[in-house]
Parts: structure tokens; sequence; C-alpha cells
């Protein structure tokens, strides 16, 4: 497995040069484009890394699964589904414009971010603080790691330059649909994007999620299975931007990347898979991650369909 992986990351390095790393964000765009790195972690606990597996880079957009595991933790399903839907849109993951035309007048998935920002306004917390610190500790207990951090000067760069979830988050507050201080959910929110791992912290959360909400090594039940798969099931309709449907077709795999260049993948009762490479393709996902994980579907026969 471990030459597989390594031969696997060998021939991608190469296609890493098709993308670009994101620079909507100032400090993203300090990324080497040409890392590409991989972690797999079986059920039984065996460890297989290739590349660049130990830089640390920001979640972004994969930290959107965890933040929904805790509102229907903290609200249940009912309250968080009469506040996000549960379609794909076929759109970028900052559009806006549905927000105005859709007759069901609310975010339609919790995977973009007009959806992620109502979905974190619904962590419970005395305050900003109480609310992300609750999120990281959860984050730490999921990828077996008490060290994982936020990026502070991320957090800052996208705190500052983030007019359009700014945007959304007002508009949001003018539907009803966050019920809170705007800034505040705002805050949490792109603290939980800068929060920083390597690929074996994402390979952890992917087989915690593989293993239906238990964290294989403890034993230890975090969820019910019934959650882990509404976030599976959002990771296979929304998790890859809107390429999700072809990354179906062609990888067949709960994932789901973020802008920082990460891919979280969770093979069901198999593995946990995290890839880094932040040359991003015109949709926001790792150009070469994509490719990683479809060689590795198609070898491992990894495809849940
Ligand atoms: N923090 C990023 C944003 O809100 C997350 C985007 C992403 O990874 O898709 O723009």
């Amino acid at each position: 497995m471990k030459d597989l992986l390594k031969g696997i990351i060998d021939k991608n390095i190469e296609v890493t040069e098709k993308g670009k790393v994101a620079d909507y964000i100032p400090a993203l765009a300090k990324a080497n484009p040409r890392d590409l790195g991989a972690c797999i972690i079986d059920m039984d606990g065996n460890i297989y890394t290739a590349g660049e597996y130990r830089k640390r880079f920001t979640i972004q957009s994969i930290s959107k699964t965890i933040a929904l595991m805790l509102a229907i933790m903290d609200n249940g399903e009912e309250e968080v589904f009469k506040k996000v839907g549960m379609e794909p849109t076929g759109d970028a993951f900052n559009s806006i414009y549905k927000l105005e035309v859709e007759e069901i007048a609310k975010p339609l998935n919790p995977m973009i971010n007009a959806g992620a920002i109502a979905v974190t306004s619904l962590i419970k917390g005395r305050d900003s603080k109480e609310k992300i610190d609750r999120l990281l500790s959860l984050f730490r207990k999921i990828s077996c790691n008490d060290n994982i951090v936020i990026n502070e000067e991320v957090y800052l760069s996208e705190k500052e330059t983030g007019n359009r979830n700014r945007a959304m988050g007002y508009l949001l507050k003018d539907m009803g649909i966050v019920d809170g201080n705007v800034e505040e959910a705002l805050d949490v929110y792109f603290k939980q994007c800068s929060i920083e791992m390597d690929c074996i912290d994402i390979a952890n959360m992917g087989l915690f999620l593989a293993n239906d909400g238990t964290i294989p090594k403890t034993g230890e039940v975090v969820v019910d299975e019934h959650i882990s798969r509404i976030i599976k099931t959002y990771m296979v309709t929304c998790g890859m931007y809107n390429s999700s449907g072809e990354f179906a077709i062609k990888v067949g795999i709960p994932a789901k990347s973020g802008v920082g260049g990460g891919i979280l993948a969770s093979v069901p009762h198999r593995m946990g898979i995290g890839i880094y490479g932040p040359a991003l393709d015109k949709r926001g996902n790792s150009v070469a991650g994509l490719r990683v994980l479809q060689s590795l579907s198609k070898q491992l026969d990894l495809s849940i369909f």
C-alpha cells in the first residue's frame, strides 16, 4: 500500500502545474503550488503516507462538515434544516444570487458558504470564543490530535478581506436565517476555516466518519451513526463544489475539499484519506488531489456505488 500511494503521488506531482493556489484570501497565496501529499489510515489503524503529508494547511471548507455535525448535535436535525436545505446548487461555493431567487428562502445546502455561515451561527456557546473552543475541541478529538490550532495569519487575512461572506451574513440576518450577532457568526466561521491540519489529521477525521461516528482507536462514540451518515451524504452530493457530480462518477467516495488545497475523504468501513495539494482547478478543488483520489479509487476499488 505504501508503494502504491508513493507511486500515485510521484506520478501526479506534475499535475500540480495545471492549477493555481487560491489568492483571494491573501495569506493563502504563500502556499507552494508544487506540494502534493497524502495519508491513508485503515480500520486497523495502519497509516500510509507519501509526499508532503506533514505540511500543515488551513482546512477552509473542510470545516463545514464538522461544523454541521456540531450544529446538529446542539440543536437537532429539525432546527438545523429549517435554516439550510439539502440540495446541491451547481453554483460556485461563494455564490450569493440564489439566496434571492430561490422560493425556499434559505441557503440550498451547508457546504456552500451561505449555508455554512447559517449552520455555524447555530453552534451553541455564550460568545464566539466559547463557540469556536467547542468546535476546536471536537476537531481535536476526531483528528486524534490535541495540538490542532488556528492559523492566526490566515484567520486575520480572511477576516479583513471576507466582504462577500460578510455580505451573505447580513443578508441571512435580514432573511431571518441568522438569529444572533452576524459579526460573531462570521468570526467563528473565519476561525473554523483557519484551523490548521496535516494529511494525517485529515485522514483520522475521514476514518472517524468511515467508522460511523465512533473513533476507532478509542471506541468513543462521538455522534450517532445517523448524523455521521448525513455528513457523508452531503459530502457525496455537495462536497466537491460544482464538480461533485463528476467526482461521484469518477471517484465515488464521500469527500470534501477546501480552497487551502486539502481534501477529506472517507471510504465507509474501510479507510480515511487526507490529501494536500494547494494548486487548485477553476472550481476550487486540488487539481492533483483529484487525480490522486481517482487513481486510488480505481486501484483499490473504493467507489461506494
Ligand atoms: N474560508 C473560505 C471562504 O469562505 C472557504 C472557502 C472554501 O474552502 O471553499 O471563502
